[in-house]
């Protein structure tokens, strides 16, 4: 059977790994104390990701989300994020954060042009946050007050529900979403691989966590939804607040996705379950345009209306901190 594409969308949505580093440990991405990094990490150049935007942007235009690892570990991320939002085919760069270190770069990034903000928390009691990642909650705050005194608006915060660690916390979450003025997006634990006894003991169902919710809330659909956007959000009518559920393993969205992604070290993928992506570093590191165009060109003609956990196929292994989460 010929594989199907996705339904056409106007614009790329870009999520652009700037390092697969962090400084967090959580447990279903980098678990336990990883080794060290390899010293020799070669990662594109911001010359090098502009040329792969730029070819990427003859296809269509790009909306691009900087991430990793940890977008914020990567030196010069204002020139980076700058640089990018002047290339003609970029409509939009926006950035994913654990806002460890927001505080101090929350100006800047502003005034780089980042227009848009989501921060991963996924637990907001001190002790279990730093029991389970290592870091700071209040640092995290910290960033979270900081960019939204900046003057970023719509802020998102996604938190990963996992059964028996902090579903628990749903209604704080709801919470905090009313007295912090943010969107929460509850996200399903996805099976990347890298930690699947932990997936198989705490992955709890959209549908479970998001029936827990309406137990107690009304919700109410946000109207104008872009159908390739991730999450399904809604309003919580009794408080007012935004939320949103994100299940891309049990209710996937491929038929309409748009998602596309470049790894640190130059990978273009086309879908998170794609196992093997097309490297575009040699070329990006030679210089052939017309080849690298043409690569491109094939491998966005290559995405599907499925991933391989939908077609019951096979399942790579692969944390999301080295493909870009
Ligand atoms: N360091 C940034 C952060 O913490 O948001 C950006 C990278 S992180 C890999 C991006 C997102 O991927 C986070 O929201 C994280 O929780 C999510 N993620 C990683 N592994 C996941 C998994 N197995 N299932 C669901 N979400 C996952």
């Amino acid at each position: 059977m010929k594989p199907l594409a996705p339904a056409p969308h106007p614009v790329y949505s870009l999520r652009l790994s700037l390092t697969d580093r962090c400084q967090l440990r959580c447990p279903y991405c980098l678990p336990g104390s990883v080794a060290p990094w390899p010293e020799k990490t070669r990662y594109l150049s911001p010359e090098q990701i502009a040329r792969a935007v730029e070819s990427i942007g003859r296809s269509r235009p790009v909306k691009i989300r900087l991430t990793g690892g940890e977008p914020l570990l990567r030196a010069g991320i204002e020139t980076i994020a700058a640089r990018l939002g002047s290339l003609e085919c970029v409509r939009e760069v926006a950035l994913t954060t654990n806002a460890l270190t927001l505080n101090k770069h929350a100006e800047p990034l502003l005034a780089a042009g980042v227009s848009r903000l989501n921060i991963h928390v996924d637990s907001l009691r001190p002790g279990r946050f730093r029991a389970w990642t290592g870091g700071d909650l209040e640092a995290v705050l910290d960033g979270l007050h900081t960019a939204r005194g900046a003057g970023f608006r719509h802020i998102k915060v996604n938190m990963v529900v996992m059964r028996g660690m902090n579903d628990d916390e749903l209604m704080d979450f709801c919470e905090f979403a009313r007295r912090e003025q943010v969107t929460v997006r509850f996200i399903e634990l996805m099976d990347t691989g890298c930690a699947r006894d932990f997936h198989r003991e705490h992955l709890l169902p959209v549908r479970e966590f998001r029936a827990k919710i309406r137990e107690r809330f009304t919700l109410e659909p946000m109207n104008g939804h872009d159908l390739a956007a991730p999450a399904r959000e809604f309003r919580i009518v009794e408080t007012g607040a935004r939320i949103g559920f994100i299940g891309s393993d049990t209710e996937p969205f491929c038929a309409w996705c748009n998602r596309i992604r470049l790894s640190a070290q130059g990978r273009l993928y086309v879908c998170l379950y794609d196992p093997y992506g097309a490297d575009l570093a040699p070329l990006l590191h030679s210089g052939g345009q017309e080849e690298l165009d043409r690569l491109v060109e094939r491998t966005l003609k290559g995405k599907v209306s499925y991933h391989p956990l939908t077609a019951g196929g096979w399942r790579p292994r692969f944390s999301m901190s080295e493909i870009g989460g």
